[in-house]
Parts: C-alpha cells; sequence; structure tokens
C-alpha cells in the first residue's frame, strides 16, 4: 500500500486548509468536542462545521451530483488522519453524513436523497440513530416498536434507548415494526421521522462521566409522511444492516493517529508525576505504545483490501474489538500513572463534576466495547465468519 503522489498533494491541501482555517474565532475549539465532552462548545462547533461544508470537507466521498467530491477511500481516509492530526474539533453531523447518508444513496428515491442529502452535506439538519431497546441491542431483530398507516401518515409507538445525541437532531431514522405479528428481522421497516413534535419525548441519560450523550427516546403516536419509509414497506432489515455496514466505515482508520497523541500525552505525565519510575508502568506504557503500531498497519492493511475489493468484510470485526479494547486498556493504565490522584474530579459531591482528560479516557473507553456491536458479538462474528467455527447455540 502506498500513497500516490496525487494524493499525497491531497493531503497537503488538507493540512493546509485546516491549518489556515482552525484560526480566529474557531482557534479555541481544537480538540473540542467528542465521547463524553459532547457538551462543549456545541454552537461553535455547528458553525466549525458548516464552515468545513461551505468549503466542501463534508461528505467527500458522496458523488458530485450530491454534493461530495467523489473522493477515493484512500483520500477519506487521508483526511481524517490529517483532521485528527490538527486536532480539529469533533464533528456534530457524524450520524447524518456517516451513516444515513450512504444509505440514502443507496436505497433512497431520487426524493428522498434530494430532501434530505443536501441539508445534511450542509450541516443544516442533524441526525440520530433509533436501533436499540430496552428488549432490542445486540438482538437487534427484537424490536418492538410499531409504526401503522393512518391517512398519508405513519402513527409510531413505543420506546428506543441510547439514543445518541437524539437531544440535538432534528430528524431519527427508526427501525419499527410495520407488519402487525411479524417476528426477527421481518415485517420491519426504516422511516425516516421529524423529532420536533408532540409525539415524541426525548430523556437524557445521564453517564458515569456527569454528561448526558444518549437519552431515552418514547414515541407516543408520533407522526411522519407516509413517504419517508426507505427502501420496501417490511423489508427495511436489509436496510437497516447496510446502515450499520456503513458504521463501520472509514473515519476509524484513521483513529490510531489520536491514538498516538493520547498515548504520548499519558507518556508526559508519568514522566511529571514520576510514575515511569516503576517497571511495571513502563511496561504497561510500552504495550500501549506497541498497539497503536499494530492498529497503525492493520489499518493499512485494511485500507488496502477496501480499495482492492470495495468491501471490509468480517475482518472488520477484528479492527473494532482490538481498538475498543486496546482504548479500554489504555484508560487503566492511565488510572494506575495517576494513582490516588485519579480518584479525585473538581466539583461538589452529587453535584455536577469535571473530569480530568485521563479520568475522561478511562470512563468513555468502558462505552466502546459495547456501542457499534458489542465485543461479545464482534468475537462471535470472527468465530463465525472469519474462522469458519460452529455457529454459537441461538436462545
Ligand atoms: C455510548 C453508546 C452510544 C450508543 N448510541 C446508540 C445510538 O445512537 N442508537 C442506537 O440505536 N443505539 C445506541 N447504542 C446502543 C448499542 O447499540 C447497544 O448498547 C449495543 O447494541 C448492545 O446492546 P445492549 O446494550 O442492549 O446489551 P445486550 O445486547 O443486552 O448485551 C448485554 C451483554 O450480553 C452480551 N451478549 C449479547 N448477545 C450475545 C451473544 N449472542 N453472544 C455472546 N454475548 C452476547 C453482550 O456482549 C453484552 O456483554 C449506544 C450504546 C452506547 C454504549
Amino acid at each position: 500500500m502506498r500513497f500516490t503522489p496525487q494524493d499525497e498533494q491531497f493531503r497537503a491541501e488538507v493540512r493546509e486548509w485546516l491549518k489556515a482555517n482552525l484560526t480566529g474565532e474557531f482557534a479555541g475549539l481544537r480538540g473540542a468536542g467528542g465521547p463524553g465532552r459532547e457538551h462543549e462548545r456545541h454552537d461553535e462547533r455547528l458553525a466549525w462545521n458548516r464552515h468545513l461544508a461551505a468549503a466542501g470537507w463534508t461528505c467527500l466521498g458522496w458523488p458530485a451530483e450530491h454534493g461530495g467530491r467523489g473522493a477515493t477511500l484512500t483520500r477519506q481516509v487521508i483526511f481524517y488522519e490529517e483532521y485528527a492530526q490538527a486536532d480539529a474539533p469533533a464533528r456534530v453531523s457524524i450520524v447524518g453524513e456517516e451513516l444515513l447518508g450512504p444509505t440514502l444513496l443507496a436505497f433512497g428515491t431520487p426524493d428522498q436523497q434530494q430532501r434530505f442529502l443536501p441539508p445534511i452535506r450542509a450541516v443544516r439538519e442533524l441526525w440520530c440513530q433509533g436501533y436499540s431497546e430496552p428488549g432490542a441491542g445486540s438482538d437487534l431483530a427484537n424490536v418492538a416498536t410499531r409504526a401503522a398507516l393512518d391517512g398519508d401518515d405513519w402513527v409510531i409507538n413505543g420506546q428506543k434507548i441510547w439514543t445518541s445525541l437524539a437531544h440535538l437532531a432534528d430528524w431519527c431514522f427508526v427501525l419499527a415494526r410495520t407488519e402487525a405479528g411479524s417476528r426477527r428481522g421481518g415485517g420491519l421497516s426504516y422511516l425516516l421521522v421529524p423529532m420536533d413534535q408532540p409525539g415524541i419525548t426525548v430523556r437524557p441519560i445521564r453517564q458515569m462521566t456527569g454528561t448526558a450523550e444518549f437519552n431515552e427516546v418514547f414515541f407516543d403516536d408520533a407522526r411522519t409522511d407516509k413517504a419517508n419509509v426507505v427502501g420496501e414497506v417490511n423489508d427495511g432489515w436489509k436496510v437497516a444492516m447496510a446502515t450499520l455496514g456503513f458504521e463501520r466505515g472509514t473515519a476509524f482508520l484513521a483513529q490510531q493517529i489520536a491514538f498516538q497523541r493520547e498515548v504520548s500525552d499519558l507518556i508526559e505525565v508519568a514522566h511529571k508525576n514520576g510514575a515511569t519510575a516503576e517497571a511495571a508502568i513502563r511496561q504497561e506504557l510500552a504495550d500501549a505504545y506497541v498497539g497503536v503500531q499494530i492498529m497503525k498497519y492493520n489499518g493499512l492493511r485494511m485500507l488496502t483490501k477496501l480499495v482492492k475489493t470495495g468491501v471490509l468484510g468480517p475482518e472488520s470485526s477484528i479492527g473494532k474489538l482490538y481498538w475498543s479494547s486496546w482504548h479500554r486498556r489504555l484508560g487503566e493504565i492511565a488510572m494506575h500513572v495517576l494513582g490516588t490522584d485519579g480518584l479525585l474530579v473538581e466539583g461538589e459531591p452529587g453535584g455536577e463534576y469535571a473530569l480530568n482528560e485521563l479520568e475522561r479516557t478511562f470512563m468513555v473507553s468502558r462505552s466502546e466495547t459495547i456501542y457499534a456491536g458489542a465485543s461479545e458479538i464482534q468475537r462471535n462474528i470472527i468465530g463465525e465468519r472469519v474462522l469458519g467455527l460452529p455457529r454459537e447455540p441461538r436462545a
């Protein structure tokens, strides 16, 4: 795998643009936002995202007719690498840009594409993902939220949970049962539902980080237009699975850049507070560094496969399992480095509190082995679909 001179030129262009634009009103946004910090400077990050959009730096992989650059996968990865390298603020529109957008490009009608893609690209409408329910997480086919036609509208009843950023979203793509009495993946439809309506209640769930980034979402006779179903009615499972495929998209291939920075920062803290005097900590830090190198080369291997075959395949589970386990371990190492200082936070008992960067990594990384396919599920995929081992017994 080599980057072509044109790719390198593209990299230089991205780097220059970010350098020239993460200045002035946006200068202070470096490093803002992201898991455990989504509450930070949301309006300013929204303005930054719209600034990116105006310069054509959103939805890079989309075809030009829908406002993208038709960028190759390699260039998309280069963009994310440079974005991470510049420590640019976490983007606010990832769900629309990376999950729903590609789904609509693959399954949406021309009318749906015309209605929904431009505001995603311009970051004028934000989206959330309404899949999980109290009884349907890893076992997503157990979805019980239902929708029925009433005149020109779908009427939706039920509950979703863990809906990230629902409190900030304008729209939600909802997996709902539209065929009464159906079971499992059959009889589900993929509906696009406006959030700002009386039939929808969003209740934030406070996490151990002290912040609330995901929510319970209740649908009580919520409505959406009959036309807002993606793919065929009762055949939404196929569409929902395609969205999950896009969720394992290209951005994570650039993650190791941010991880490398975290390791370097941690080593600096360990030098300063004397933790490196301990052999066990030195070994843990070296292990963490080795992990970043493994992610870097595994990422290149996956990118090569993507470029050559166009699909990631079940091997992408190795990447998800590895980075999430590695990051959780890094959080634990960070606590070893901090020692008893890691038990202290700024704030009043029982009230608001502020975590430092390392404490946040320790806590947030616990969620990473759960979302986008829990580690146990990734191991099942690797066992069954990569190694050809016997199938896990199904309940
Ligand atoms: C930070 C965060 C953000 C999220 N954002 C969203 C969102 O925006 N939209 C959305 O729809 N959902 C979201 N989720 C939900 C996420 O998709 C689910 O948490 C995930 O699918 C796991 O489901 P569950 O929580 O119901 O756990 P369960 O599926 O109940 O799993 C419980 C435990 O059992 C294990 N387990 C389950 N099945 C098997 C099996 N077959 N074999 C072996 N072990 C098994 C799991 O690995 C886990 O350890 C988010 C979750 C988190 C943590």
